[in-house]
This record gives structure tokens, sequence and C-alpha cells, in this order.
């Protein structure tokens, strides 16, 4: 039985990135009396086995490639595959453990009363948190709002013997020593990201994919030229492929026995990574003991405001039904949410705009991605109503390669829609793809037309000024 009770406006569960921008919103602008609780590590998924992480081992990768490509430019170094990566890991991790503090440096400053420990709904107004994980140390917390922003965990395919050898994103952050050969299981956004370094950083790489394309969700360019690079620089893509079975046949090495085009083999890998979509985390949150609704996904059934079925229970984030598993979509969220519940009347409709929204893939080269796709478009406008603009080019970087094969080819492509060309969709895959989108995801909210870009004076040398003078 609980034995502490505590009352508070705003009780916010999970401390990743919704959940903590939501808070901080609440408390620091409204001062709504907020309490966080969070059963890991503050940051959530995003900091400690996420996007910081991974962008930081991108880093590494990128710059292993840059060092290859010196010696273009004239330098000479006697050994460009001296990678210390159990040196790299833990100056990761120290970067991770920075960032764990800082936040809950934050939740002080800012009054934000943090609990460590698992919540769990006992009613729709009040949870009970399991400090640091026991059971037998309760406190229960009466909120007039809660916020579900649990957020999910990578899944593993249950239904292939042997499945429990592989490790997952979660894992990756662990390995203490860099496998030799890696077979990666996924076709999305974290299958090609993890590929993509582990093969730039020198691991043998091979990729299990269902169908015949990655990122199926993607515009069909960025479909075939990110395969047409993966298969360019030596990954191993085993297309309309399943698997069987995993083996253990020691010294952590393991057998694969899969399925593919080519028919039935099987192969031998220091490491399997399953990256096959990721579940809700409701395991431990008793959902049940509210008639909080959920989709054919498992994740909370929420409208435009994040509010579920449950009147003041609102829901954000990965853990939600609204599609968009990423960073700055759950703190935007969180922050509009906090703004409408403790605004008052300037903010009631204050709410996320889920269109438009820019996203990056950080594979080798990175890819961007705004709006919608040409199929998509072609759907929902009618073919007589689309203009497409595409180019592909080789950035100035790779002129004074000995080799020109070597050049990373850039592909850029609009979709227009109407009479005045209005630029529903822009998808980029080259070098540099990933700084250069914000500034696009900008003018599309806007509603910038095709004579908007043109009308922009180019940047000259770069690889962003072909996006402004498509013909
Ligand atoms: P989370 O950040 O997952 O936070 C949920 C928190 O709730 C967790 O800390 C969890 O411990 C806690 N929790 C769960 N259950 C309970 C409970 N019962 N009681 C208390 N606490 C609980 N997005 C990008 O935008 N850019 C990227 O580059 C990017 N890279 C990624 C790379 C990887 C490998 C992965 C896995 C994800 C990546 N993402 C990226 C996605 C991004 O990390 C998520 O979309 C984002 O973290 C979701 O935030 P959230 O607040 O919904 O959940
Ligand atoms: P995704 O949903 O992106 O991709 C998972 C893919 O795995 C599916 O598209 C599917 O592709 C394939 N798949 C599903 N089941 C199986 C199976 N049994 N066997 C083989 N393949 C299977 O999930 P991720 O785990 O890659 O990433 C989760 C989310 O995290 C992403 O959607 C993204 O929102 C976010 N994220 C964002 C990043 C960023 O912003 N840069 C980076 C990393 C993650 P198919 O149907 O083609 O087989």
């Amino acid at each position: 039985m609980a034995q502490i009770v505590k009352e508070c406006d705003y009780l916010v569960i999970g401390g990743g990135s919704g959940g903590l921008a939501s808070a901080r919103r609440a408390s620091n602008l409204y001062r709504a009396k907020t309490i966080l609780v969070e059963a890991k590590r503050l940051g959530g998924t995003c900091v400690n086995v996420g996007c910081v992480p991974k962008k930081v081992t991108w880093h590494a990768a990128s710059i292993h490639e840059t060092l290859k490509d010196a010696k273009n430019y004239g330098f000479s170094f006697k050994e460009t595959k001296a990678f210390d990566w159990q040196g790299f890991v833990a100056k990761r991790a120290a970067l991770v453990k920075r960032l764990n503090t800082i936040h809950e440096e934050h939740l002080n400053d800012e009054s934000i009363e943090y609990l460590h420990g698992t919540a769990s709904l006992v009613g729709h107004q009040t949870v009970n948190v399991a400090l640091d994980g026991d059971e037998f140390n309760l406190v229960a917390v009466k909120a007039k709002h809660i916020l579900i922003a649990v957020g999910g965990h990578p899944s593993i395919p249950s239904d292939i013997e042997g499945s429990e050898l592989g490790i997952t994103s979660d894992g990756f952050f662990e390995l203490q020593k860099q496998p030799k050969k890696v077979a990666i299981v996924g076709a999305g956004y974290i299958a090609v990201e993890l590929a993509g370094m582990f093969n730039a950083l020198g691991t043998e790489t091979h990729m299990f994919i269902r169908h015949d394309q990655f990122l199926r969700s993607f515009d069909p360019m960025i479909q075939d030229q990110l395969m047409i690079q993966y298969e360019r620089c030596g990954i191993v893509v085993h297309k309309q492929s399943s698997q069987v079975k995993v083996e253990d046949i020691g010294n952590g090495w393991k057998k694969l026995y899969y399925k593919d085009s080519d028919g039935e083999s099987t192969d031998e890998f220091d490491c399997i990574l399953w990256a096959v979509g990721r579940t809700p985390e409701l395991s431990r949150l008793h959902l049940d003991a509210t008639n909080v609704q959920l989709d054919d996904k498992s994740r909370i059934k929420t409208d435009k405001y994040q509010n579920t079925n449950v009147h003041n229970i609102q829901a954000l984030g990965d853990v939600c039904d609204r599609g968009f598993e990423l960073t700055p979509v759950a703190i935007a969220a969180g922050r509009r949410l906090a703004d409408r519940l403790f605004g008052g009347d300037r903010h009631a409709d204050a709410h996320l705009e889920y269109d438009s929204i820019p996203s990056v893939v950080f594979s080798h080269p990175e890819i961007g991605s705004i709006g919608l796709t040409e199929p998509a478009a072609r759907k929902q406008y009618g073919d007589s109503n689309i203009k497409i603009y595409n180019t592909s080019f080789s950035s100035l970087y790779y002129s004074v390669f000995d080799n020109r094969q070597d050049a990373i080819p850039c592909s850029y492509k609009l979709v227009c829609v109407g009479q005045d060309e209005k630029v529903v969709g822009l998808h980029i895959i080259g070098p540099g793809s990933s700084e250069m989108l914000q500034g696009f995801g900008v003018a599309l909210k806007m509603g910038a037309t095709k004579a908007d870009f043109d009308r922009c004076v180019a940047i000259h040398p770069t690889n962003a000024e072909e996006l402004v003078t498509m013909k």
C-alpha cells in the first residue's frame, strides 16, 4: 500500500524528450506544480540510446571516410584503420552521463519534483510510483493532469529460434569491441544508420531486408539511390530475406540460418542486430486501471491535442499514435500541450501540426525529407496536377579525386502541386543533406512555391544551390 501521498497539477510519466520538455514548460512558464517520474535515466531514448550517442558515432564514421578521402587532396597517412572503439565508447558514455546530470540540474533549477521510479496508474487521477523500482517503497501521486510520455523499446522477433542471441540498438551502444562481421535485420531508419556506420568504420556489414528496398515510406528516388550507394560501398544486402534460426557457435560468434532471393543459406557473424521497429513501453504502466484506448499497434490513441479518451490523461511522443517517432516532435508536442493545459485562453487551441515535418536519416550519405513523396502527391492531387523537378550531380568535393568512381552523387527532388507549383515535397540524398534541410523546412511550412525557390539567389559553390536552380 502506498505510504506517502503527494498532490500536483501536472504529473509527467517519462523523463525523455517529450516528458522533460512538457514538464519544464509547465513549471517554468506557468508555475504549474509539476512532478516528473523517470524509471531509468533522464533524457530517455534520445539522450541515452538514441539520437545523441548515435550522432557522435556517425561523426566517428564520417571522420573515417574523410580520412580515406584525404589522399585525394594530397595528404598521406600510414594507417587510417586505427580506430579505438573502446576508447570512443567510453567518451560517448561520459557525454551521455554529463547530459543525464544536466537534465537533473534543470529539473532542480526549475522547481520540478523529480521522482526516480516506476509509475503505474491506479486510477484516472492517481499514480503509484515505486521509488528506484522498489515495489515496497511506494509514493502515491494525485494529479489534475497526467501526461504519459513513456516512449518505447526496440522489438525483437519472437518467432525466430535463438533471436535472443542478437542485440538491438540498445545493445549497440554497449558493444565494447568492434564487431568483425555484423548482420543487421531491418530496413528502417535504425537499420540503415547503423549499417552505414559499421561499414564506414570497417566492419563487414550484411543487411537482411524483407523486400527489395530500404526506407519504404520514403520517396522511391531516395530508396533507389540509397540502395545503389550501400551496394557500391560494399554492404551486402540480402533482399527478400527472412530469418529461420540463430545458433551460438562459440567465441561470441553466431550462425544465422536464413532464406533470401538466392534460396536457403547460413552465415556466421559476431554480431546480429535486430532493427525491426519499436514497441510502446506500456508493460509497467498498468493502463488497465483506466480506460485509455490503444490502436492496433498498441500505441495510445490521441487526438490532435494529445488527449486520450480519458479527459485528464494526455499522451505524446513515441508511445502515441501520431505516427512520428522523432525527438523534436515529442518536444514540440510536449511544449504545446503545457501551453494549452496551463497557459490560459490565449493557448486554448495550442497543438502541434503534424504535417511538413522535416526528417533526416543519418545514413552514408545522409537523407533529408519533408512532406509528400511523389507517389503520395500523385495519389492525393492527381497526376495532372503534379510537377516533379529532379537533379543528380556530383559535388565539387569529388572533382579532384583520383578515381571519380569514389564520388558519392547527390540526388534531389521537388514535388510541386497546382498552377502555382506549391512545393509539397522535398527529398534529398547526398553529403551535407542533414544540415541543409532545416531552412527548407521553414520554406515549405510557409507554403513556398517553385517560383519562391527560383527567386532565392543561389549560394555558390554548395550542394544546396542545386535546390534553387532546378529546371
Ligand atoms: P523517450 O525518449 O523514449 O522517453 C520515455 C521515458 O519514459 C524513458 O526514459 C523511460 O525510461 C521512461 N519510462 C517508461 N515507462 C515508465 C514508467 N512506467 N515509469 C517511469 N518512467 C517510465 N529521433 C530524432 O529526431 N533524431 C534522431 O537522430 C534519432 N535517432 C534515434 C536513434 C535511435 C537508435 C533510436 C532508438 C531513436 C532515435 N530517434 C531519433 C527517436 C527518438 O529518440 C524518439 O523519438 C524520442 O526519444 C521519443 O521521445 P519520448 O519522450 O516519446 O520517449
Ligand atoms: P522503423 O519503423 O523505421 O523501421 C523498421 C523496419 O523494419 C520496418 O520499416 C520494416 O521494413 C522492417 N521490419 C519490420 N519487421 C521486420 C521483420 N520481422 N523482419 C525484417 N524486417 C522487419 O523502425 P526503426 O526501429 O528503424 O526506428 C524506429 C523509429 O525511430 C523510426 O521510425 C524513427 O521515427 C526513429 N528514428 C529516427 C531517426 C532519425 O531521425 N534519424 C534515427 C533512428 C530512429 P519493411 O516493411 O520494409 O520490411
